[in-house]
């Protein structure tokens, strides 16, 4: 992809964000586009963060870390999967964990950054749609992972994220998500009435942003309407050519 035609999309991309603000009654300003670059070479992350687009998204650990050390001027998500034994490589980066699923990984952050001398940063990830495809919480168990978490001492639990389940073929994707995502919003509500601090809502991707901020997202995570077509699989250093 040519920097020209990212430049282009991300105006489009901005422009749906802004249209979908606009019909919601929200502030644009109050949304931040996360570009998800999986698969995609740090060349195309940095053309992105020199676009101005700074946050930029990753769902495995170690193509997060690989790019990291390539691109400048980024602030980075980590919004897949976390296993115990990576939570060295994330925390006491600055990097926003958006997928905080149980207590055994909250406490393992909390730890290590405790070590580190830091307070990280994260996310609540809920499973919506009870998909299993999905990671995330229950519905059910999200209050009181948020209140388990949010005690330890070196975290800070900052909103929830989402991914819902895929729409069924054929169906409308904004008509078929929106529920799910007015079920994040109805737990960030419950949880901010204890804790303030839990006030973001990471949900929306590219079939689906104009019904997320309908719902109140305040981060939306856009790949394919960004960066195109994903690589079949994971970038790797040594594919740098
Ligand atoms: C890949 C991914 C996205 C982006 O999906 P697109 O449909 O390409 O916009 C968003 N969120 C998560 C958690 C992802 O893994």
């Amino acid at each position: 992809m040519s920097g020209g035609d990212l430049a282009s999309r991300l105006v489009s991309v901005q422009e749906r964000i802004d249209r979908a603000a606009d019909a919601a009654g929200r502030r644009s300003a109050d949304i931040t586009l996360i570009g998800v670059t999986k698969t995609h070479p740090p060349a195309l992350a940095q053309a992105a963060v020199d676009a101005g687009l700074v946050d930029l998204g990753e769902n495995r650990v170690q193509e997060l870390v690989a790019k990291r050390d390539r691109v400048t001027g980024a602030r980075w998500h980590l919004i897949g999967q976390l296993q115990r034994n990576k939570v060295r490589d994330i925390v006491g980066a600055q990097i926003l964990v958006h997928s905080l699923d149980r207590r055994r990984l909250a406490d393992a952050l909390s730890r290590r950054a405790a070590e580190a001398g830091t307070v990280q940063r994260v996310l609540v990830q809920v499973n919506v749609g009870d998909d299993p495809a999905k990671g995330g919480c229950e519905v059910d168990g999200t209050l009181e992972l948020v209140a388990y978490a949010r005690d330890l001492p070196n975290l800070t639990i900052e909103g929830l994220m989402t991914i819902p389940p895929l729409p069924p073929t054929g169906a409308d994707p904004v008509e078929s998500t929106r529920p799910h995502f007015a079920t994040l919003r109805r737990l960030r509500d419950a949880c901010r009435e204890r804790y303030p601090e839990v006030m973001h809502l990471s949900m929306g991707m590219s079939g689906d942003l104009e019904a997320a901020v309908a719902e109140g997202a305040t981060m939306v995570r856009v790949g394919t309407s960004l960066f195109g077509t994903r690589a079949d699989g994971p970038w790797r250093p040594q594919e740098d050519g």
